[in-house]
């Protein structure tokens, strides 16, 4: 039987966090780094209004999605985790990115788990229902609302979440170390099993 109950965010968590940052430049003719961006929302760091921002995506979502690039490590450690946890992809993407979703977790080899396209920044409802353990994020707000749910969030050091944190979120600075945080998570868990508290 698999250990824990893994929720895994897939933008700026799974994918390396500025891959729309080089079309996005293109796009609006603008030249921003990674630097720029000090917050979640990208259309202020390219200094652009939401909706030009959201019609830049709506055109380009599907490429961008599907050719995203992963951050270091996070595929031979999500192999790894599979191998004893249930794994559970969680996003904000809109239903729709589905199929495209899927393609890219096919092609990047990635271990299948289960998907869930919420369409929105909200997971905590998601989380009680998968009796999430360890819920993987890069977005502070997120993070913020799922640790005062109670869930324990690993929270990926992006430039734009580097916000004070609050007890049940830990900073993480890249796969390696989300593995080793997974780990201590699985013994303390077997600890308090074999004390009967769990
Ligand atoms: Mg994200």
């Amino acid at each position: 039987m698999k250990s824990l109950n893994i929720c895994i965010d897939i933008d700026g968590t799974i994918t390396e966090p500025y891959y729309w940052m080089e079309l996005a430049n293109k796009y609006f003719n603008k030249n921003i780094t990674s630097k720029d961006v000090i917050e979640y929302d990208m259309h202020k760091a390219l200094n652009i209004t939401r909706e030009e921002f959201i019609k830049f995506y709506n055109i380009y979502a599907e490429e961008l999605h599907f050719k995203a690039d992963l951050r270091e490590k996070a595929k031979p450690i999500l192999q790894t985790i599979n191998k004893k946890h249930n794994i559970y992809y969680v996003t904000a993407r809109e239903p729709k990115m589905q199929e495209v979703t899927k393609k890219w977790f096919d092609i990047n080899k990635l271990p299948k788990g289960e998907l869930y396209l919420l369409g929105s920044h909200y997971k905590v409802e998601k989380a009680r229902e998968l009796e999430c353990n360890v819920f993987i994020e890069d977005r502070y707000e997120n993070a913020l609302q799922l640790a005062d749910s109670g869930f324990k969030v690993l929270l990926i050091d992006c430039e734009y979440n580097r916000y004070d944190l609050v007890s049940g979120i830990t900073r993480v600075y890249n796969w390696e170390e989300i593995l080793k945080e997974i780990n201590n998570c699985d013994i303390q868990k077997k600890k308090e099993i074999s004390v009967g508290i769990a």
